[in-house]
């Protein structure tokens, strides 16, 4: 597997892979993980938030 969440992948994907997590609110955080959203959708979050579920 190739180095997916490191280096210069990062920046070939939309706006750099920053962004603002929807669950934490941090801004200009790096968001490589997913989450469930309240609908069972996929939220694209922070590190910290990794696994969670919303609402
Ligand atoms: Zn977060």
């Amino acid at each position: 597997m190739a180095k997916n969440k490191r280096g210069k992948a990062l920046w070939r994907m939309p706006s750099r892979a920053r962004g603002t997590c929807p669950l934490c609110g941090s801004t200009r955080i790096k968001l490589l993980y997913t989450a469930v959203g309240a609908q069972g959708e996929k939220l694209t979050v922070c590190k910290k938030c990794q696994g969670k579920k919303a609402g």
